[in-house]
Formats: C-alpha cells, sequence, structure tokens
C-alpha cells in the first residue's frame, strides 16, 4: 500500500498506545482492537478450561459453577479459544459497527 493511499508505516505511528514497558498491557484497553467477539454457548461448554488457559490475555474468568465469563475490556479477538475450545462451544463474530 502506499502512502497516497493514507496508510503509513507502523514505524510512522504516534506513540501512546503501545505496549512498550514489562507489565503495561493492563492500562490499555486492548478490546479496542477487535474486530471479532467470541461467543460460547453454553450448552456445549464442559467446563474444561481451555479457553481460559490458551487465552493469553486472560479474558476468561471463573465462575463459581464451572463455566467461564468473557471480559471484553482485554480480548483483541484473536480466535485461539474458538481454536482450542475441544467442543466447538465458541464461535467468533463479527463485531457489531
Ligand atoms: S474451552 Fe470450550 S468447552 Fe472448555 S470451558 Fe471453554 S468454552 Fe467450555
Ligand atoms: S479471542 Fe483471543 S483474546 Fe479474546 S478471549 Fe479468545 S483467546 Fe482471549
Amino acid at each position: 500500500m502506499a502512502r497516497d493511499q493514507g496508510i503509513i508505516s507502523w514505524k510512522e505511528l504516534p506513540l501512546g498506545c503501545a505496549i512498550l514497558e514489562p507489565g503495561n498491557a493492563k492500562d490499555l484497553r486492548t478490546g479496542d482492537w477487535r474486530s471479532k467477539r467470541p461467543v460460547t454457548d453454553y450448552e456445549k461448554c464442559i467446563k474444561c478450561g481451555m479457553c481460559y488457559i490458551y487465552c493469553p490475555d486472560m479474558c476468561y474468568i471463573p465462575k463459581d459453577d464451572g463455566l467461564f465469563e468473557w471480559n471484553e475490556y482485554y480480548c483483541k479477538g484473536c480466535g485461539i479459544c474458538a481454536h482450542e475450545c475441544p467442543k466447538d462451544a465458541i464461535t467468533m463474530v463479527e463485531e457489531e459497527k
């Protein structure tokens, strides 16, 4: 893509929205980067916890009933949870605009 198409190099991105220091990821609302979100079908869920284990952003919170609650604040929509779920209980759906 050419610069005259409005696309700039990552080296030209303004500072202020990057994870630059160890441990500062929690300060950033990384969920704003998401274009898709995971939706769980709790009827299929066997409470194995694989989504909780594999999510790189710790977006699943164990609940007292053994199910996992999703945290949209940090979820970047990578789809790893949906890929790793052994029961295909998680579906990635487009974010609404
Ligand atoms: S990986 Fe799938 S089946 Fe396992 S706890 Fe998560 S949603 Fe449920
Ligand atoms: S889509 Fe990625 S970041 Fe979001 S909950 Fe699943 S594994 Fe975590």
